[in-house]
């Protein structure tokens, strides 16, 4: 998926060089693609879809835009990055809610990576007893991927890479490139 002809530019985010890695245009197909496939499954549905904030917001927005079945939209936050490293504890910044009770919900997610974060979503989802629950993420880090749960629509499944772009940060910076880059220790 690394863009090889023309050469574009590697991007400077805080200390850091990143190269690219995949194009708006590749991010829009591969989006396109899993909207397809939600209208499919969930035609007749209401589906609430929940976007886990921040990095998801690109993605969700996206998303949201492509689906063509009726369907709602709500964010949570949850936080377990610091720096470059997936951390072992997980912060909730903004919590679930009523609103979940009895719902098709969607979880929609920028990365999974070890899949702390998306596990203890699922536990404390469990407590306001939606009708189902799947999840859709733009990235998926097979190789780092430490839970056994399914993720239902995987946008692309990526090596152990650190991305940035996309809604995808380091460090706060870098989540407004539209394409994705993957840092790059020789630049
Ligand atoms: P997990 O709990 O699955 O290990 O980590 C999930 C969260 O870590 C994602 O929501 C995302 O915010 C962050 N994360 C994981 N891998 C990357 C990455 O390669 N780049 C960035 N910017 N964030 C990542």
């Amino acid at each position: 998926m690394v863009s090889t002809n023309g050469k574009p530019a590697p991007i400077k985010v805080r200390d850091k060089f990143f190269r690219l890695y995949l194009e708006k245009e590749q991010i829009d197909r591969i989006v396109g693609g899993i909207a397809g496939r939600i209208d499919m499954d969930y035609q007749g549905k209401l589906p609430l879809f929940l976007g886990v904030l921040n990095g998801a917001f690109i993605f969700a927005s996206d998303l949201l835009r492509k689906v063509s079945i009726p369907c709602e939209i709500s964010f949570v936050k949850y936080s377990s990055y610091q720096g470059m490293a997936s951390g072992e504890k997980i912060n909730r910044l903004l919590g679930l809610n009523e609103t979940i009770r009895g719902r098709d919900i969607i979880i929609v997610e920028d990365i999974v990576d070890t899949g702390l974060t998306m596990a203890q979503l699922f536990a404390d989802l469990k407590a306001y007893e939606p009708a189902s629950v799947k999840v859709a993420c733009f990235c998926f880090k097979k190789d780092a991927f430490r839970e056994n749960f399914t993720i239902d629509y995987c946008g692309l499944e990526i090596p152990d890479l650190f991305v940035v772009g996309y809604g995808l940060d380091y460090d706060g910076a870098g989540r407004n490139f539209p394409d994705i880059y993957q840092l790059d220790e020789t630049l």
